[in-house]
């Protein structure tokens, strides 16, 4: 016999013996099981438990309370693409990467464009960047193949909730990613396995008919009976045009905006990365339990009269990262390797940004706004350290002479400064308020030595664009990922791709069919 039941075990204590015991089965009658889910419930740090979803095979029938029903998993269909000329998707990122899967498997060999190079050889011009400062702006941190998250913690966790997630994870673990990622409630891929699976993704691609152009940036586009896709590289003709470029697009998305296509200004956030001591994090989210688990994350929001601010893409045991693509800018941002056995945890601390603190009456009047910070940033050393203080220090208007007990992992090294240099007063304002107000949810939060670090503002796109009930935004053109103002993050860009590519393959607008 077969069950679903969800059992809860104190961390430390023998697994086994204690699922006996809740099903009162002997060792003999319990012939296997299988962990379908697996979280840590930490609220009480006296007895910190793991919650498990597990199947279980047993030779006799169990309590039926103990029975817990879940939903049978979606099956992903595949049908034919059926037009004259082969889909063209740019971008290589999670969105343009599961479009393109889709795609390749309804035979539809798409082309994909890329700006960036292979992921190997952009390995390599990332760890120049970080080394010698060199940075190319077409391959780096954001630009590439595997697209932004390439360099990340890879979590995958999202608010939103789809049947096709089940299939973005699968896909994941088919093509290299750990199994774990499958049962835990915090997937997480890390770099180091991350590109891997992407050359893996790229390779079957391949494999189905699929060809790739690296290095080759879409630059225009012509509505005719077809669309013309006009590169640096070359033009193709295709019926769909999938665009998945990410929020760093600026030069591409402002030709958008030049063609027509209808743009909205939307809220995002900005403010700073801040570094403590995984251990001190580890310690305040799992007291006595913390020697026993993984390194620990956090999520922290805190609402203020006037907007919010919260923590973001938290990397346990990670590196702050360079993450711009641009010359003369300073962006920050996170990732980890798989194991997560940094020394620092690092996590975006972000203040809401509401149209009304940036629009002048252009919809990309938002990217202005971050850019004038990403170059503020810059010009305080002019050398690519990063502005950065510590938090006594800046919640006493102050500014600290270096790092004391934490030491950054930023490795373009600090320039200890007056954040107001860098940052709006009303984000400022909001973090001074917020620091003491978070480190009531979580302890040592704002530890005197916790290091700031400006600026992070790629968390969100401050654009949206309009898109019709088949996602498309005019017709056979579709704006998707992150980019396109709809998804944020690794698993919410992927599920965007997914469903644009599959609401291809079932609406197939009238233009171009094949007879
Ligand atoms: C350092 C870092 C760490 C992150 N960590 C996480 C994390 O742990 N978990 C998480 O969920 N999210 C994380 N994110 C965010 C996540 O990476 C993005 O949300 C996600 O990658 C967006 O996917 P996308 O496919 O929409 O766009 P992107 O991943 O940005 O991909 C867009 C692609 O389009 C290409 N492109 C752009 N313009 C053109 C053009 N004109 N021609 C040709 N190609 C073009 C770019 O080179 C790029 O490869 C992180 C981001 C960064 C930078």
């Amino acid at each position: 016999m077969k069950y679903i039941i969800e059992y809860k075990v104190e961390v430390g204590l023998d697994f086994k013996n204690n699922l006996l015991k809740l099903t009162k089965l002997s060792s003999r009658e319990l012939l296997n099981y299988k962990i379908l889910r697996e979280s840590i419930d930490a609220r009480d740090k006296t007895k910190v438990l793991y919650n498990y979803l597990l199947e279980i095979e047993t030779t006799k029938k169990i309590n039926p309370k103990l029975i817990r029903n879940i939903a049978k998993p979606y099956e992903i269909k595949y049908k034919q693409y059926r037009q004259k000329h082969r889909p063209v998707i740019v971008g290589f990122g999670p969105a343009g990467i599961f479009a393109a899967l889709y795609l390749a498997r309804c035979q539809a060999k798409p082309i994909i464009i890329e700006r960036g190079d292979k992921v190997n050889i952009r390995q390599v011009k990332v760890r120049d960047f970080l080394e010698n400062k060199i940075l190319d702006e077409n391959s780096n941190v954001v630009f590439g193949e595997g697209g932004a998250g390439t360099f990340s913690d890879g979590k995958l966790q999202t608010n939103l909730s789809s049947p096709y997630i089940k299939f973005i994870l699968e896909e994941f673990v088919k093509h290299g990613a750990n199994e774990d990622i499958l049962t835990s409630n915090y997937p997480h891929i890390g770099t180091d396995i991350l590109t891997k699976v992407i050359a893996n993704i790229r390779q079957e691609i391949e494999e189905l008919g699929g060809s790739f152009y690296f290095n080759t940036t879409f630059i225009d586009y012509n509505k005719c009976d077809d669309i013309e896709v006009i590169t640096d590289n070359g033009k193709f003709l295709t019926s769909h045009l999938i665009l998945a470029l990410g929020h760093s697009a600026y030069d591409t998305i402002k030709m958008l905006a030049k063609k027509g296509l209808k743009i909205e200004p939307k809220p995002f956030a900005i403010g700073v990365r801040i570094e403590h001591k995984q251990s001190m994090i580890n310690k305040s989210q799992y007291g006595n339990y913390a020697n026993l688990l993984p390194p620990a994350n956090y999520k922290l929001v805190c609402h203020l009269k006037e907007r919010s601010v919260f923590t973001f893409c938290m990397c346990p045991g990670g590196y702050v990262l360079p993450s711009q693509n641009e010359h003369n800018t300073i962006v920050t941002n996170g990732m980890s390797n798989n194991k997560r056995e940094g020394e620092n945890s690092n996590s975006a601390l972000l203040v809401e940004v509401k149209v009304s603190d940036y629009y002048k009456g252009n919809p990309l009047d938002g990217f202005t706004f971050i850019k004038d910070i990403e170059s503020k940033a810059f010009n305080i050393a002019k050398d690519y350290r990063a502005p950065a203080n510590l938090v006594k220090e800046f919640l006493n208007d102050e500014v600290a002479l270096e790092e004391r007990t934490i030491k950054t992992t930023y490795p373009h090294k600090l320039i200890m400064t007056d954040l107001n240099k860098v940052l709006p007063s009303f984000v400022i304002k909001s973090l001074k308020e917020a620091l003491p107000l978070l480190n009531n949810k979580l302890e040592g939060f704002s530890f005197a030595d916790a290091i700031m670090i400006a600026c992070e503002t790629r968390s969100s796109c401050p654009v949206k664009f309009k898109r019709d009930n088949f996602m498309s935004s005019e017709n056979g053109l579709y704006v998707i990922g992150e980019g396109s103002g709809y998804a944020g993050g690794i698993t919410s860009s992927a599920l965007d791709g997914l469903k644009c590519a599959i609401s291809i393959i079932n609406v197939e607008p009238a233009i171009n069919k094949s007879s």
